[in-house]
């Protein structure tokens, strides 16, 4: 049993000088001075070849056991010492960690989809269901179905974007054009659905404008149509008063003037109190003391014919504004121009 007592003194020893180590070369000296290939550890174990039979298992166990304690000491000693150094270097560094970190610069939200999302928040809230449509669009929804004959103004070269030369077009009905405005969506929503629906539909519009401070050729549009039993201008008119008074606020006022559209009939443009004088006038509003924001009007029943709808059992209404506008009127813009240059600068502030 010399042999065992031999290895329990040699583990000891080992142990004490763990212990004192101060650093992994330290640690490594003693690795090597009795677990290495002529350490102390290591010989003792070459011996057991020379016990007898019945001495071999247990001496050897033994000295296996205390061999792998102190390879797993060895290995915790090194450790220990490792983050002590790391936890030293922290120390000796003069970053404050506790200190608040740098916060990258966040996006924001486009006015022009800002007021969308608003304008949709509303109106949905109101009871009204997104429709959406394609930008390019064919005439016949553009403008024939819309109450819009060949020969009108509004279909000539000089305000619309033809995607084909309309000149080489045989079939007037399959001329190609970017939609002049959001409508096109009422019709091809009423091809599928029957009534009563209330929608509304936000897109862009294309006109042959040149860009001026209130004008861009790519412009936003909002439109709602309500299409039911019993509707009447009554029921529009009040349905744009709250609408108003929600995305402008309560202090303010609508009112109706006549005017006229196409695809509505009769039809109005309406106006909101001017949110400095509050109708009073003032320069902001040109002393009238009103602000144009939107067109509305019933539905031209021819319009509901031409997409099957019985003019005599439903009767609609519908309103459409411009989101460019909205921007002018809420945040005061000089130049719609300005959403549309990408400066930083001016779109952060929204
Ligand atoms: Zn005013």
């Amino acid at each position: 049993m010399a042999l065992i007592e031999q290895l329990e003194k040699s583990h000891k020893e080992a142990l004490d000088g763990l212990k004192k180590a101060q650093n992994e070369d330290q640690v490594e000296e003693i690795r090597i001075k009795y677990l290495g290939r002529k350490g102390v550890v290591t010989s003792a174990l070459r011996q057991i070849k020379d016990l007898s039979s019945d001495q071999k298992k247990a001496v050897g166990q033994k000295a296996n056991q205390i061999r792998n304690q102190l390879e797993e000491q060895i290995k915790q000693t090194k450790s220990d010492i490792s983050s002590l150094k790391i936890e030293e270097k922290l120390k000796e560094t003069t970053f404050d960690y506790s200190l608040p970190g740098k916060m990258p610069p966040l996006g924001n939200k486009h006015l022009i989809s800002q007021i969308i999302e608003e304008v949709v928040e509303i109106l949905v809230g109101l009871g009204y269901q997104v429709a959406e449509g394609p930008e390019i669009e064919l005439d016949y929804y553009n403008f024939t179905a819309l109450n819009t004959p060949p020969g009108h103004p509004a279909r000539s070269l000089q305000d619309t974007l033809y995607l084909k030369d309309i000149k080489d077009s045989k079939k007037p009905k399959e001329e190609v054009l970017l939609r002049t405005h959001t409508s096109p969506i009422q019709i091809r929503y009423m091809e599928k659905h029957n009534p009563p629906l209330y929608i509304i539909a936000p897109g862009k519009a294309y006109r042959r404008d040149i860009a001026d401070p209130s004008h861009t050729p790519m412009f936003h549009q909002i439109e709602g149509l309500a299409v039911d039993e019993k509707l009447s201008f009554g029921d529009l008119k009040g349905t744009l008063e709250v609408f108003v008074k929600r995305l402008f606020g309560e202090e303010r006022a609508i009112r109706l003037r006549p005017h006229f559209f196409p695809f509505t009939e009769p039809s109005a443009e309406v106006d909101v109190s001017c949110s400095l004088c509050l109708g009073k006038g003032c320069r902001l509003c040109g002393g009238n003391g009103w602000l144009e924001i939107l067109g509305c009007g019933m539905v031209d029943p021819n319009v509901l014919e031409e997409v099957g709808v019985d003019s005599e059992k439903y009767r609609g209404f519908a309103f459409g504004m411009g989101i460019e506008r909205i921007a002018v009127l809420k945040h005061g813009l000089d130049d719609i121009r300005r959403l549309y240059d990408n400066d930083i600068r001016f779109l952060e502030q929204f």
